[in-house]
């Protein structure tokens, strides 16, 4: 099983394709980080309210592992297997097709994504 949750304090500059997320009234930083550890996909680093995510994992992953993160950003007592389940379950929901029309998006193919 990959980690998800694993943090990796300590990394100064500024990841690219960052974005603010406001989660309860609190600012965090979201990131496409990729210096995370091949087998991260992502962390929560609640003492510096940031998310990052994998860039190169599929957009499938890089999807589910955003929920993920933001689940546990927005609580922190949250079960690990919960958000776990989850943000597996409801992913393949917001990424097919007919979800992306019904909300007036289109998906971005893997191969045309910046990393
Ligand atoms: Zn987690």
């Amino acid at each position: 099983m990959r980690a998800v949750c694993v943090e990796h304090p300590g990394l100064r500059r500024m990841p690219r394709l960052d974005f603010f997320a406001v989660i309860f009234g609190a600012r965090w930083r979201v990131c496409s980080d990729h210096r995370l550890p091949r087998d991260t996909d992502g962390d929560c680093n609640r003492a510096l309210k940031r998310v990052r995510v994998h860039p190169t994992n599929t957009f499938e992953k890089r999807c589910e592992t955003l929920l993920h993160e933001l689940l546990h950003a927005g609580y922190d007592h949250l079960d690990e297997e919960w958000v776990a389940q989850f943000a597996r379950d409801i992913t393949p929901v917001l990424y097919r097709p007919d979800t992306l029309q019904f909300i007036g998006l289109q998906r971005i193919p893997d191969s045309q994504q910046r990393a």
